[in-house]
């Protein structure tokens, strides 16, 4: 064999086995072996037996149901059928099946221990989208972003096997005027920017925007022009201008329930935030008070989504100093900060307890009277609040402050979907739709709390091993 010879053999070998692989990719996603490590169930053929049902829709709770995965489709959802034979039995009794979340104000980064009094946040790429990923989150929508380009390489990523996480849209940086002093927040100098800025992250791959507390009239104006004609959404955590004033701007979506409102502050300015009027107008206005209940109606009428983030409000009284049992994912150092915080501030602020109570009695009627309200975590203020175990205390929360949990569940899987215009694919606990499930060791309607009991969440029909996700990030939140 001559040298030529023996070196086009070799290219002929590789030419074939770039061939095998690419026609592999295209019938099977293939995942690394990082990945595959927490996989306990690879695509193929399931049989949920005998399991309760939440399904999504505010349908009530059905029992002794049985469930067929096929690849990444629910195939079949019912009592009364016979099982295939070739169908690998997972026991569903004394379990509960739920859509995977699709929640809407979640981040990759995390509030930082502060330094000298400045507040800030780090980004979390290793152990957020796993941790998001293990709380039973398939789908999320950041609501904002300080490394966008980390969060984009992050989604793609997730979607090439390479890391475990949810499906992702991901938001644009805060889109925001100079005036808060958070080091990671960039700022625009005029309305023009706005639009610059829309174009150039949609670009590179951003489907959601996201402006802050300073913006202007003509600011939201601009951002609302170029996203919708690129197709895509504003959500907005105001303070600058009410929510009134946004939504009839056309914007897409309020964050944080009712309290990022402005529009209850006393001699308000125009384009002007002053937070600490909002928040007396908010504490000041009455439960049934005339000005929210306008509001509600207005929003509605607008069809302008809210977003509830109750977890990140939730106040020092009476609750864990996680709430949701996060503490364990910190690392010391971030453990000890968030204890030190906790503990000068614990039991001595009942207005933000009476705040929190009010905003999801707000929330509540905005709700029931066909308002569109979906759900997300915010893993930043105090630090109470992670990825993952924020999105099950979500859940929590919204049934411990009268919601149903039929409707917990709605607000927290099928709102979700259909703001993102996905509730055709994923949402819901229904048959074609895509396999995107929890199964949780419990009956939540005994008790919701057991929504931490997850065992496997299903994501495109590959079922993930929800406890060694959160097992093995333990004590890193905040390094990674
Ligand atoms: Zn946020």
């Amino acid at each position: 064999m001559n040298i030529v010879n023996f070196v086009m053999k070799k290219r002929f070998c590789l030419v074939v086995l770039v061939l095998v692989s690419v026609s592999w990719t295209a019938y099977s996603q293939s995942f690394d072996e990082k990945v595959q490590e927490y996989i306990s169930h690879p695509k193929g053929k399931y049989c949920i037996k005998d399991v309760t049902i939440i399904d999504g829709t505010g349908g009530p709770v059905k029992s002794n149901q049985t469930v067929l995965i096929e690849n990444d489709k629910i195939v079949r959802v019912g009592s009364d059928f016979v099982i295939p034979e070739d169908y690998q039995i997972l026991n569903g009794k004394g379990k509960t099946l739920i859509p995977g979340l699709v929640m809407l104000h979640e981040h990759m980064f995390y509030t930082r221990p502060q330094f000298e009094g400045w507040f800030d946040v780090a980004q979390m790429s290793f152990t957020f989208p796993r941790l998001y990923l293990a709380g039973g989150v398939t789908t999320l929508r950041t609501g904002g972003s300080v490394q966008p380009q980390a969060d984009l390489n992050i989604k793609r990523w997730i979607d090439e096997g390479r890391m475990t996480g949810p499906k992702m849209d991901v938001t644009s940086p805060h889109i925001d005027r100079e005036g808060l002093s958070i080091a990671s927040l960039g700022v625009v100098k005029n309305s023009k920017q706005v639009g610059e800025m829309v174009n150039y992250w949609a670009d590179k791959g951003v489907t959601s925007f996201k402006v802050y507390n300073m913006i202007t009239r003509e600011d939201l104006k601009v951002c609302v022009r170029e996203a919708h004609n690129r197709g895509f959404k504003v959500t907005g955590h105001l303070c600058s201008l009410t929510y009134r004033e946004a939504s009839d701007l056309g914007i897409d979506n309020l964050e944080h329930g009712f309290m990022a409102s402005s529009d209850f502050a006393k001699n308000k300015m125009t384009d002007q935030c002053d937070p600490f009027a909002a928040r007396t107008g908010l504490l000041e206005e009455d439960l049934k008070g005339s000005t929210i209940n306008a509001l509600i109606d207005r929003l509605i009428e607008n069809g302008t989504a809210v977003t509830t983030t109750p977890n990140v409000f939730e106040p020092y009284t009476g609750r864990e100093v996680v709430p949701g049992g996060g503490f364990i994912a910190l690392t010391p150092d971030y453990q000890q900060a968030v204890q030190e915080r906790y503990d000068k501030r614990v039991n001595k602020d009942s207005a933000s307890t009476a705040l929190f109570q009010k905003n999801l009695q707000w929330l509540k009627r905005f709700y029931d009277k066909g308002g569109f309200l979906v759900a997300g975590t915010d893993p930043t203020g105090a630090g109470r609040t992670v990825a993952g175990y924020a999105n099950q205390r979500t859940v929590e929360i919204l049934v411990e402050e009268g919601f149903p949990l039929e409707d917990a569940i709605k607000i927290c899987t099928l709102n979700g979907a259909k703001f993102l215009e996905r509730d055709g694919e994923v949402g819901t606990v229904e048959e074609g739709k895509i396999a995107d499930l929890v199964l949780i060791d419990g009956n939540l309607t005994d008790d919701v709390h057991l929504i931490r009991k997850m065992e496997f969440v299903f994501k495109d029909g590959v079922g993930f091993d929800s406890q060694k996700m959160f097992e093995s990030v333990k004590g890193k939140v905040g390094l990674y």
